[in-house]
């Protein structure tokens, strides 16, 4: 049974709802079959071998990337577990090219869900922990079939954001626009618990994520930030930086959420086409509205996350997040190189990271 003291998702929802008598309980269905969907996700990650999840999948998803088998099935226990349930006007996921159409045997609703089913899915194949991203918007034509043009709006006006983590105990990490909540699940009762109520991020941190095999590649204001941590003590930052990288952006925010830090994932000039690499809609958003919530601050290098009008549905875009200080100090740094080059010592020829291996 439940120790007294403690609170299920469920109860978490309901008593959110009773303090705010205009909330829906629509809402609250949707989040509940969602958190579903993370747990039988949660169940086909963990048996990974066993039940011949691992692996490709032998296609390409909508943008090209080439599909895991336990993307196509999460996809599919997202869509299964959420079309049914009367809440919902339309859906939008990273696998699929246009929005999902809700059957016409299933009513619809006044909300848009826009997911990730498996993020940092090519970690699976190494045991590593990955997780599922979604996002809840208000459908513009309640019960009538959402169009394309009908999701593209800017992550302010996310009703709920979530993730869930797939790690060594599965998390599931929300906000309904009143802070930020960790639940874990409870494998007995499959329940999800409050464990983390109000989460927080410091406003200060020594502690960056940041893919370094792409550094010839960044802009100056990114390449004068990171030279500005390597330096360390001695440098004009006076303090020693670690740095993280995991290549799952859940397990980026989460560790940021637990302890702190900072994340950064920037538009760079590999491809002057390409806005950056992570999604808008179901990728950015959801985490940036996470992470203000925590009292964190999310950027694309030039503007708040959270305010870019969406064009398209997979959109991609620079997405920096995590402490405040840090996240307007790299802002700063994008008003500044803007158009100038930075000639950053650490990526001269004798800096640390020179191209080339000769002494
Ligand atoms: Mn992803
Ligand atoms: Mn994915």
């Amino acid at each position: 049974m439940l120790a007294p003291n403690k609170t299920t998702l469920t109860q978490f929802l309901i008593e959110e709802r009773r303090r705010h008598p205009a909330a829906s309980g629509e809402l609250n269905a949707l989040i509940l079959e969602v958190a579903l969907a993370c747990k039988a996700i949660a169940k086909a990650v963990a048996h990974g071998a066993l039940a011949g999840m691992l692996g490709e999948a032998g296609s390409t998803n909508s943008q090209g990337d080439a599909q895991r088998r336990l993307d196509v099935v999460a996809n599919q226990i997202f869509v299964r577990g959420t079309e049914w349930g009367g809440s919902l006007a339309g859906m939008v996921s990273e696998e699929l090219e246009a929005p999902y159409v809700i059957p016409a045997r299933y009513p619809k609703g006044k909300y848009l869900l826009v997911f990730d089913p498996l993020d940092g899915s090519s970690n699976v194949d190494v045991n590593v922990a990955v997780g599922s991203i979604f996002s809840i918007l208000h459908a513009a034509r309640p019960e009538e079939e959402a169009r394309v043009e009908d999701f593209l709006q800017p992550g302010t006006r996310q009703v709920c954001a979530g993730y869930a983590i797939y790690g060594p105990a599965t998390m599931l990490v929300l906000t309904v626009g009143t802070g930020v909540h960790g639940f874990t699940l409870d494998p007995q009762l499959a329940e999800f618990i409050l464990t983390h109520p109000r989460l927080g991020i410091p406003e200060q941190t020594s502690e960056f994520a940041i893919n370094a095999s792409n550094s010839r590649f960044w802009q100056p204001a990114v390449k004068r930030y990171v030279d500005e941590c390597l330096a360390g003590r001695s440098g004009p930052r006076g303090k020693d930086f670690n740095m993280r990288w995991i290549a799952s952006l859940v397990a980026e925010a989460h560790r940021i959420l637990m302890r702190g830090g900072m994340f950064m994932y920037p538009r760079d000039n590999r491809d002057p086409g390409r806005p950056g690499r992570l999604r808008l809609l179901y990728e950015a958003n959801p985490i940036a509205l996470i992470v203000e919530q925590a009292g964190g601050a999310a950027t694309t290098g030039y503007r708040r996350v959270l305010e870019v009008p969406p064009a398209e549905l997979h959109q991609r875009t620079g997405f920096m997040f995590g402490a405040r200080a840090e996240i307007e100090r790299v802002e700063h740094y994008h008003r500044m190189y803007n158009e100038r080059e930075y000639d950053a010592p650490l990526f001269s020829p004798r800096g640390l990271f020179r191209a080339s291996a000769e002494a």
